[in-house]
């Protein structure tokens, strides 16, 4: 399951970056996800789960055990060079809707990452 190590990765991220920021705790991450990615999205919160009280003993300063994960779908968006528009594709299938003509350059549904965080801070 390789969303255990997409999770890894990006809840050291949220708490690199809640340090610099000098939070103690995080209490939420949102992550866009992709429809051509390849991530499962109950794995990845599942993975979440798991990451998040595995980790407290790494990382004191931050606590992690009461966040929670927002998943972002993001659908496939594909782009047509001869009609010059982007359009949605319907399944597996990135054929422009115009023109017919099959597409290769896809810009948006390949995306894993981190997009909002929130944090707190205790004074
Ligand atoms: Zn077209």
């Amino acid at each position: 399951m390789h969303e255990i190590g997409i999770m890894e990765e990006t809840l050291n991220l949220a708490i690199d970056y809640a340090m610099e920021e000098k939070a103690t705790e995080i209490t939420e991450i949102t992550m866009a996800i992709g429809k051509m990615s390849g991530v499962v999205p109950s794995a990845l919160q599942f993975a979440f789960d798991v990451i998040k009280h595995s980790s407290i003993e790494q990382n004191q300063s931050i606590n992690v055990k009461n966040a929670q994960l927002k998943i972002e779908l993001l659908p496939i968006i594909c782009y047509c060079d001869s009609c010059q528009e982007r359009f949605t594709p319907e399944e597996w299938i990135f054929q422009c809707p115009q023109c017919n003509l099959f597409s290769n350059k896809i810009i948006q549904g390949k995306e894993i990452k981190l997009i909002s965080m929130q944090i707190e801070n205790e004074k």
